[in-house]
């Protein structure tokens, strides 16, 4: 569609231009008829401007549409960010919940697995303890054994003295002993001396025997201990299991949270990866809209520039029809003078056209605009000529003069004529046309980049008469004044520029 209206667009200059030129070939003095001929051209032109204007009306339109749809649819990725932005919030709420259910998970492991350690140190110091126990029981045994052996022992040595004792006398009992003492003393001795023995043989035993018992109560009590600790032990290991099965019960709950995590963050990445793309999609949208914002700018100053060509010609063609029906008027009250004077003189019989005064061209032209064509318009030297002129790297078209001169310089109409435009625009800046026809022949001039304008649209003006200062508005580049002259009314393409320098002006 761009493309398309390019090219309409240079089609549309290029056939003005011809058209322009084909018109120009013809410039003699022209009768109203011409000039009313060259109305309905310029009423061609205008139309073809105007269709231009439509045309750009259409692409700012097109664009604008193009921005709405663009923005609608950044709208909705917008919604869809956000969205994804809520949902990975929301994961992130969930991950964190997760996370700090594992770390209670794991403390729990962690007090479970201590109650272990504490449980099985409890375990080996009892598996110590019993083990000392059968030690201790083991020795205990040993012990009773020494006893009885000590015992049996004892009691063979008692059997032992007895025996010696009844051999000594044969069937002699203590009492034989004790009778057979010589004498009383003697008696006495050996009395003591039998039951000293006696006495001593019988503690000695007794306390063999005690010393028995007092080992197997010692015996009994430490294996009864022993029975305890085992006990115990079994107490403790039961509990160890319990403990044990707690803690993978809570190892294994760790696990599936775990997994829940896992997946959590699997769909966490997923819509991470989702807002990227839309972060993508809504960067590229942006891209989009900041192009379509500058051709919308560059439609907009298009057709601004349109409008303002179609204006500049609307508002000429009102002058050119304004100087044409002034131009009329005067045909008519010089007639009706003419008349007149025909009447009251009554004589003259050399009167009608072929008078001296008046000849076939148009005098009531001369009457509104200079003779002489036209003056400089300004004070000032050339600096800038009319036609080509190539810049650094490129090269332009001039269709005017450029006069240059610093201070307050006044600018003046060229010609007497009709204001069709005094106006600000951007690229003349503060900006004059003049409308003129002189000897039948349409012209325009233009004074652009003036400092300030002293008169408006539709005035009249006299040659010479003042229409502002010379300036540096619009897009100028120091103070100067730029002419120009159109020969058969100012166009959209400037095809009817002349050089001022044919008029005199240099
Ligand atoms: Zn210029």
């Amino acid at each position: 569609m761009g493309k398309k209206t390019v090219k309409l667009f240079l089609a549309a200059i290029l056939f003005i231009g011809i058209f322009q030129l084909t018109a120009v070939a013809d410039v003699s003095a022209k009768s109203i008829g011409d000039l009313q001929k060259e109305k309905s051209q310029v009423n061609q032109k205008h139309k073809e401007v105007k269709s231009d204007l439509d045309e750009a009306k259409d692409r700012l339109n097109e664009i604008k549409q193009k921005q709405k749809n663009t923005q609608s649819e950044i709208n909705k990725l917008d919604e869809k960010a956000s969205n994804t932005q809520s949902q990975i919030d929301k994961k992130i709420k969930e991950l964190e919940k997760k996370e700090s259910q594992i770390n209670t998970k794991q403390s729990e492991i962690d007090e479970l697995n201590a109650e272990i350690n504490t449980l099985e140190t409890k375990i080996k110091e009892l598996q110590d303890e019993i083990k000392q126990l059968k030690e201790e029981i083991k020795q205990l045994k040993e012990e009773i054994k020494e006893q009885e052996a000590s015992i049996e022992k004892r009691e063979d040595l008692l059997k032992n003295r007895l025996r010696s004792l009844q051999k000594n006398g044969g069937d002699i009992q203590y009492l034989e002993v004790i009778l057979g003492s010589k004498n009383f003393g003697d008696f006495i001795n050996r009395t003591v001396a039998v039951n000293k023995i006696m006495e001593q043989d019988n503690q000695i035993l007794e306390t063999h025997i005690q010393e028995k018992i007092d080992l197997e109560n010692n015996k009994q009590q430490v294996e009864e201990n022993k029975t305890k600790v085992e006990e115990n032990k079994v107490q403790v290991e039961k509990d160890k299991e319990t403990v044990t099965a707690q803690r993978d019960q809570v190892a294994s709950e760790k696990k599936q949270l775990e997994s829940q995590k896992a997946s959590l963050a699997a769909e966490k990445s997923k819509l991470d990866n989702l807002f990227v793309k839309l972060e993508d999609q809504l960067g590229m949208k942006d891209t989009q809209m900041a192009k379509l914002e500058k051709q919308e700018e560059e439609a907009h100053n298009h057709q601004m520039s349109l409008s303002e060509k179609e204006e500049n010609l609307r508002s000429q063609k009102s002058a050119f029809d304004k100087l044409i029906a002034q131009q009329k008027e005067e045909e008519r009250k010089r007639k009706e003078k003419q008349n007149n004077s025909n009447s009251s003189s009554n004589n003259s019989s050399s009167n009608n056209s072929g008078s001296s005064n008046n000849d076939s061209g148009s005098p009531e032209i001369e009457q509104t605009t200079s003779s002489s064509g036209f003056i400089k318009p300004a004070a000032g030297y050339i600096s800038s000529g009319f036609g080509h002129r190539s810049c650094s790297g490129c090269s332009s078209y001039h269709p005017g003069v450029d006069i240059a001169q610093g201070g307050t310089v006044p600018v003046k109409a060229a010609a007497s004529g009709i204001v069709s435009r005094s106006y600000f625009s951007s690229s003349y800046g503060n900006v004059v046309f003049v409308s003129h026809i002189i000897k039948g022949q349409k012209y325009t001039t233009v004074y652009a980049h003036m400092r300030n304008r002293a008169v408006s649209t539709g005035q009249t003006v006299s040659q010479g008469q003042y229409l502002g200062n010379m300036g540096n508005t619009g897009q100028s580049f120091g103070q100067h004044l730029h002419f120009e002259i159109h020969r058969g009314g100012w166009n959209y393409s400037k095809s009817n520029a002349v050089n001022p320098a044919s008029f005199g002006i240099r």
